[in-house]
């Protein structure tokens, strides 16, 4: 198989007990927003059964409404910390402020920079001082070389586990929620020696389009995917419509293997 045409040594590093990078494939999944002990826990149960080997959950969220679920701030990062402890998956959250990262750093595996927060240079500066992996997302209107910009700032600084993660961006299109640049992935990693997963959930909107993008990004040679999957979708707090369901993380899991085991 060729190489990616000027691709990198590539980077592959341990998030808790979990490699990403290296040709592993890394499934992270959970609920959009921690919403109770007993939620995160039976949602860590359910991704977990489905091989995800990470557990997202966010505590902090940057709702684009003022006036919706802004999540459970600390408290629910003690009951992400407490189901990923029990489910036995290192656990990732975003970090929407320099203030807190003190205190999310103490419990998180991995902390997320959000698609709103990627040209927040302060925060990235702070975070490139840490020694914790951070997942970058690409913001809805930066282009490829702004997401390689934004990881130098954290790279800089030291820190250098950084996962990109290409979540859709604003077009015209509104058929889904986000476009989802797929091309982004193989470009990517031509660019750079950083591993590059994929968010479908935040680019589609919908369930029912999120295996099938999650499908495509592990055809195109991502090296690995962030859903939002939820015990209750019904009931979710937090982007309901995109959440997967039991049933379609099984999906994705039997759709997944034949895709990973080729590469
Ligand atoms: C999220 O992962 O819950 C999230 C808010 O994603 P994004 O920053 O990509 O919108
Ligand atoms: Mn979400």
């Amino acid at each position: 198989e060729p190489a990616p045409a000027a691709g990198p040594a590539r980077a592959a590093f341990k998030i808790g007990n979990v490699t990403v990078g290296e040709g592993q494939f890394v499934l992270m999944a959970g609920p959009c927003a921690v919403e109770s002990r007993q939620q995160i826990l039976e949602g860590a149960r359910m991704v977990r059964a489905a091989g995800a080997t990470i557990l997202r959950g966010g505590a902090f969220k940057p709702r684009t409404s003022p006036y919706a679920f802004q999540g459970l701030g600390l408290e629910g990062l003690r009951y992400l910390e407490e189901a990923g402890r029990e489910c036995e998956m290192p656990i990732v959250t975003e970090i929407l402020t320099i203030e807190d990262i003190f205190a999310v750093s103490a419990k998180a595996d991995m902390l997320q920079v959000g698609a709103r927060n990627m040209h927040n240079f302060a925060l990235l500066k702070e975070l490139g001082k840490l020694d914790k992996p951070i997942l970058l997302k690409r913001g809805m209107s930066a282009t490829v070389k702004e997401l390689l910009l934004a990881a130098e700032y954290i790279l800089h600084g030291g820190n250098q586990r950084v996962v990109l993660c290409e979540r859709g961006i604003r077009t015209f299109e509104t058929a889904t929620r986000a476009t989802l640049d797929i091309a982004a992935v193989p470009v990517l990693k031509g660019l750079t020696h950083l591993p590059v997963i994929v968010d479908p959930s935040h680019a589609a909107g919908v369930r029912h389009l999120v295996v099938p993008l999650a499908l495509a990004a592990a055809s195109a040679g991502a090296d690995g995917l962030i859903v939002e999957a939820h015990p209750n979708p019904a009931e979710a707090l937090c982007d309901k419509d995109q959440a997967l369901t039991r049933e379609d993380m099984a999906a994705l899991h039997a759709g997944l293997r034949p895709i990973v085991d080729a590469q």
